[in-house]
């Protein structure tokens, strides 16, 4: 049995959706979002629009001060303990930004779990992010694609699992095994016949994880392998 852990960041690790509040911070960006709602720009437009928007406003300085005020859920420390002592890998994937992913996770005294995730950086006086987990194949509502991330880094006889809370986890959460679902995500799975644990901190994660690795409690959804295998061939 060989488990594979992947985890959202803003909403699930974060308490709160971190990418969106530095954006209405830093700027008006409503226009931005409604246009990304109706469906008239992808998520990489979005994200290249607010960060242009917000480019006067936000310093690096300013964005130290934002990243501090930012609060984790602390069980995502325990839920690493726990995996490391069991050999299980732990990844992040968010199709938020490494400039406050990293910083807020450093903040709460983590620093050893591989992010994948847009990039943002400082060119002159301007913010422009990055897509280095962009794809063509996948048509998931995300400008970094989180099912690249499992296929990547999954063997066929791993189990898969899977925590997140929003629409850019609707599409990994398919080819996942054991889902854990908060918010958005949870009633979407349930409208979506995607089982799953509905939760609304990761201190129940801890728990359900706990008692499944005791038990060794950890199967493949089959319809979640095959996602796996057609992803794998698309890519
Ligand atoms: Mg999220
Ligand atoms: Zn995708």
């Amino acid at each position: 049995m060989n488990v594979k852990v992947f985890v959202d960041f803003d909403g699930t690790i974060s308490l709160n959706d971190v990418g969106d509040k530095l954006f209405a911070h830093f700027g008006d960006v409503s226009d931005i979002v409604s246009d990304l709602m109706k469906g008239k720009i992808s998520v990489a437009e979005y994200y290249t629009q607010c960060c242009a928007r917000i480019s006067n406003s936000l310093s690096p300085e300013l964005l130290v001060a934002f990243n501090a005020e930012q609060q984790i859920d602390y069980a995502f420390k325990d839920i690493i303990a726990l995996c490391k002592s069991h050999n299980i890998d732990v990844h992040i994937v968010s199709d938020g930004l490494d400039a406050y992913i990293q910083p807020i996770l450093q903040t709460g005294g983590i620093s050893d779990v591989p992010i994948h995730s847009n990039l943002l950086s400082q060119v002159g006086d301007e913010w422009i992010p990055e897509f280095p987990g962009a794809t063509e194949s996948c048509n998931c509502f995300c400008a970094s694609c989180k099912r690249n991330v499992i296929v990547n880094h999954s063997a066929d006889e791993d189990v898969i699992v899977y925590v997140g809370d929003g629409m850019s986890d609707t599409c990994a959460v398919q080819h996942a095994d054991v889902v854990f679902a908060k918010g958005y995500l949870s009633k979407w799975c349930s409208e979506n016949g995607i089982p799953h644990h509905p939760i609304t901190n990761l201190s129940q994660v801890l728990a359900i994880m706990k008692s499944r690795i005791a038990k060794s409690d950890f199967k493949q959804r089959r319809r979640a392998l095959i996602a796996r295998q057609s992803a794998f061939i698309a890519e």
